[in-house]
């Protein structure tokens, strides 16, 4: 593959190659599971999620101290989603991965039956649902940290988003690892794939026949991400390396991006989760529809 923001050509092992060690250097970067024995992959059967578990497993896989676990969230999508949990099975089986299930069903609502009630903006209710049955399914399973397939084109868009909706503090708990408040009940979140390309992804899933799920959830498309991810692929195939001078914005401003020191966390009066607030927004959220 041409890599326009490098300049250069890439051929299949060499780009397996080169992500490996990328991945590697974020991971000691970054102290992404310094003291941590247990790591769940989020795993939804797409190209980020099955690339993160499979290059974590090539990294990981040997060392006896350290055990990974795939977790795999049901939102409850028709069509789509029961298809992509084939492949996320598939290739825990084919690693020797255990992998777990947890569903919208039993701890929030599932997306199709949200979509009847409150149409409009289904990505916002599904990021709170997801995050809080993650988070959920980490302390269930003992998990000490949670590895997110999150790639560079992710970050970038993410990143913008943030910058639209005057949001600096979820900046900062985009991190590569970690989020802005440590709590013992909050199991923190790491983005190893978090400087790597869309594209690199792709044909990296594709070289090593990594088999993922190829179609779009069927709501995806009312996501405000879609214009934005349209405007920053248009910027890249005309100045190209504008997602890494994005990313690196980012990681500079990351630095001076001040803390409240105020932020802490309480239990959801509801539920008993970790919230900002007296209920926590799976909990308003789950009224709401
Ligand atoms: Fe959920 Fe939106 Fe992603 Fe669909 S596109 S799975 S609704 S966050
Ligand atoms: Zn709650």
């Amino acid at each position: 593959m041409y890599l326009s923001y490098a300049n250069k050509f890439l051929c299949g092992n060499h780009l397996t190659r080169s992500v490996h060690k990328r991945v590697g250097n974020n991971i000691r970067k970054y102290e992404m599971i310094k003291g941590k024995k247990k790591i769940g992959v989020a795993i939804s059967g797409g190209k980020d999620s099955l690339t993160l578990l499979y290059v974590l497993n090539e990294l990981l896989g040997d060392n006896r101290k350290i055990e990974i676990v795939g977790i795999t969230v049901d939102e409850g999508i028709r069509n789509y989603r029961e298809e992509s949990i084939k492949n996320a099975q598939k290739l825990c089986k084919e690693l020797g991965i255990k992998h777990y299930i947890y569903s919208f069903k039993e701890y929030a609502k599932e997306m199709d039956e949200v979509m009847k009630n409150s149409g409009s903006h289904p990505c916002s209710y599904c990021g709170v649902f997801r995050r809080w049955v993650l988070n959920k399914a980490c302390k269930d399973l003992g998990v000490d940290v949670l590895a997110i397939g999150h790639n560079l084109d992710d970050t970038v868009q993410t990143f913008q988003m943030n910058i639209m909706r005057n949001e600096p503090l979820r900046i900062a708990r985009f991190k590569p690892s970690g989020g802005i408040v440590e709590d013992d009940d909050f199991i923190p979140r790491i983005r190893p794939l978090f400087n790597i390309s869309e594209r690199e992804i792709v044909a990296f899933a594709l070289y090593n026949n990594i088999d993922f799920y190829k179609s779009e959830c069927p709501y995806a498309e009312k996501a405000l991400r879609n214009p934005i991810r349209k405007f920053i692929n248009e910027m890249e195939r005309d100045y190209p390396g504008t997602k890494f001078r994005m990313l690196n914005s980012y990681l500079s401003m990351l630095e001076y991006i001040q803390i409240p020191e105020n932020i802490k966390l309480n239990k959801c009066k509801e539920c008993g989760e970790n919230s900002s607030k007296e209920i926590c927004k799976r909990c308003v959220y789950l009224k709401e529809v």
